[in-house]
């Protein structure tokens, strides 16, 4: 089967890769970074110009974008994959987005016969790498149905969750708690080592205690013990989720002061032009303030 795929980062790429390892996949890719669609190229990856020329060549086109105005513009104008899509090709969009953002594409889609699917993740670069992601899918049941093989190459756990956009909400409600979770990791730890605590002493404690989280258990050991905050999930991107998360909660009416607040950490860190790192590195905006660091 031809599979189109864009967004070739930090989580396209290994995505990408596990699909180039199935025998039944003939991938086509594109990005706007040309190193990335050459790496792929390299690997055995057909290239693309635009997504209008993925989309006269892939049955099946996966985003995985960094926000909805980007995949909003990859469907729609000349050079979109809606230019030269067909009746009987699927779109799924992978990418974190707004509920309302995907209801409208999808609406554009099926206008023109095309199914289009919201199917967000979680599990970050070692899931994406490890192709045990759990994916969160929204749309018309017959249309998941026919990529559930394709989505089985990227993801363990695959949940249909409802109609389109569902999957996008059930994301954001998962984001939002990570979120929270990290930034309450990062002043707990910060705490902990300014009361002489050892940090590795702490994680091995707490990942056997009450207090015990992913964000603890999948950020501490493998990036702020190490002081490693390059490749993961940016902080932009977990901003911009828990921008979501507070649109969705204006829209309904529902109060999230944790969430706010937790939103606003992040905002610190990327006022301290943190933005493009690891969301772990939060933790950078307490261990400043405070004159501690965190590390083995
Ligand atoms: P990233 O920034 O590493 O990758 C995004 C890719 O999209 C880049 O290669 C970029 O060049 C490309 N791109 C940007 N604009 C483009 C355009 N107009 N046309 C084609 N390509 C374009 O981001 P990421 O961490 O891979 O995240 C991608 C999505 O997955 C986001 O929506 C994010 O919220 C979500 N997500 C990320 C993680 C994670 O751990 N990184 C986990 C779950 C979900």
């Amino acid at each position: 089967m031809n599979v189109g795929f864009i967004g070739i980062g930090a989580m396209g790429k290994p995505m990408a890769q596990n699909l180039l390892k199935s025998a039944q996949v003939q991938l086509y890719v594109y990005d706007v970074n040309a190193a990335a669609v050459a790496e792929l190229v390299a690997q055995g990856a057909t290239p693309c110009q635009s997504p209008k020329e993925l989309a006269e060549a892939a049955a099946v086109i996966i985003m995985m974008l960094p926000n909805a105005a980007i995949v909003e513009s990859t469907l729609t104008g000349e050079q979109g994959l809606l230019a030269a899509g067909k009746a009987g090709q699927t779109i799924i969009d992978m990418s974190s987005v707004a509920a309302t953002s995907t209801k409208k594409m999808a609406a554009l889609a099926q206008a023109k016969g095309i199914d289009y699917i919201d199917a967000p993740v979680s599990g970050g670069v070692a899931g994406a790498a490890a192709g045990t992601l759990t994916i969160m899918v929204g749309g018309e049941d017959a249309a998941v149905q026919t990529v559930l093989p394709i989505l089985q190459l990227l993801g363990k756990k695959i949940y249909h969750v409802g109609a389109s956009g569902a999957g996008d909400s059930m994301k954001v409600v998962n984001n939002l708690l990570l979120g929270i979770n990290m930034a309450a990791v990062a002043e707990a730890l910060v705490l902990g080592t300014k009361s002489g605590l050892d940090p590795k002493v702490m994680l091995e404690i707490i990942k056997e205690s009450s207090g015990r989280s992913y964000a603890l258990e999948a950020k501490t050991a493998n990036f702020i013990l190490k002081n490693n905050f390059a490749a993961g999930f940016a902080i932009d991107l977990e901003y911009k989720d828990m921008e979501l998360a507070m649109e969705t909660a204006k829209s309904l009416d529902v109060p999230l002061p944790v969430g706010a607040t937790a939103q606003q950490i992040f905002a610190m860190a990327k006022a301290k032009g943190l933005g493009r790192e690891d969301i772990s590195a939060v933790i950078k905006v307490w261990e400043e303030l405070v004159g501690v660091q965190v590390r083995e």
